[in-house]
């Protein structure tokens, strides 16, 4: 809920580049205007690029990602009747992963990449570990890849000005506004759901007016109220494990726990390395209360959490800024 205010802001400002008052709910993934597309990455470089950005780290993890690439683990190449996507697969027998993703030479693709090698780094740290201690929960599951993208976009701001960068910071905003404020309404959706369950079974036409309240509110009244989402709930299959309740909001977990623990290493460099480490090694076996300790962290602390959305706040400021720049350059 903190981090709905600057997000309603980022939001106001997409909307003036599209030319509308405020954005509708199909707006939120629009792209902007051709100036700002990225250009495009080899997958050459892109190999050099992930490994460089690891090795800012870990050289361990670097050279884990050297021998992924070398070793042909990763499925980069798109073809006809190859699925869509990306995931990481580990073989815990042989010890190893591959991982498919399909890379179109953007700097998005870059960072599936690098998110996928993520996954791939932390099955490598936990391997020798019994199945039982592999288990990771979903809280968890996505700590290592959004660190791994993390350690590559963070990097990549440091190289780039201009549009490339107003690109690279609209997309990393676009991410963490579904992670943050997406993922904020179906908690509230859920919240309402549950507690009408209680007195009897809700309409569909209920189901609509929770959905259409809760995005408003996680939005922060930065949409356009007439071109909301109303029928969100009908086509998540999020919301249709009869076991898992609440089962969106592991991805704002995920998301805010990996930017803490990415602090940490802004703060101490690469001695943090082996603490993350040892951290990742310990997620099938401890609790993330237990796993946020081990970096000194309390998850009851807000000023924990701060550090993830406080990412955000600063890209939501440095893209309103350079944007503005922009504008004033191209009247001039
Ligand atoms: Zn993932």
């Amino acid at each position: 809920e903190d981090a709905v205010p600057f997000f309603a802001r980022y939001l106001k400002k997409k909307a003036g580049i599209l030319g509308t008052e405020k954005c509708a709910f199909f707006d939120l993934f629009a792209p902007l205007p051709a100036s700002f597309s990225g250009r495009r990455w080899s997958w050459a470089e892109t190999q050099d690029y992930v490994t460089e950005c690891f090795a800012s780290f870990s050289d361990e993890m670097a050279d884990f990602a050297h021998h992924a690439f070398t070793s042909g683990w990763i499925d980069a190449e798109i073809r006809p009747g190859k699925i869509g996507g990306a995931y990481m697969t580990a073989f815990p027998l042989a010890g190893e992963s591959r991982v498919m993703c399909n890379f179109d030479g953007t700097f998005n693709s870059v960072m599936t990449v690098a998110h996928e090698l993520g996954h791939a780094w932390h099955f490598e740290v936990m391997k020798d570990l019994p199945a039982f201690r592999r288990d990771v929960p979903m809280t968890l599951a996505e700590t290592a890849s959004i660190f791994a993208e993390t350690l590559v976009f963070r990097r990549s701001l440091q190289t780039c000005a201009g549009e490339e960068r107003l690109a690279r910071l609209e997309g990393h905003l676009q991410d963490g506004c579904q992670t943050l404020c997406d993922i904020l309404s179906r908690f509230y959706f859920e919240k309402a759901a549950f507690a009408a369950a209680e007195n009897g079974s809700p309409s569909a036409d209920d189901f609509c007016a929770w959905m259409a309240e809760a995005q408003k509110k996680a939005y922060g009244g930065a949409l356009d109220e007439q071109a909301l989402h109303p029928y969100m709930w009908l086509v998540k299959c999020h919301y249709y494990s009869a076991d898992l309740a609440f089962y969106n909001f592991p991805y704002a977990f995920g998301q805010l726990f990996a930017l803490a623990l990415f602090s940490r290493f802004q703060e101490e460099g690469k001695s943090f390395a082996p603490v993350y480490k040892n951290l990742l090694r310990m997620t099938g076996s401890q609790n993330a209360g237990q796993i946020a300790a081990l970096a000194g962290f309390r998850l009851e602390d807000p000023e924990f959490w701060r550090r993830g959305t406080d990412v955000f706040r600063q890209e939501a400021d440095g893209w309103e800024r350079l944007f503005q720049k922009k504008e004033k350059t191209d009247i001039l």
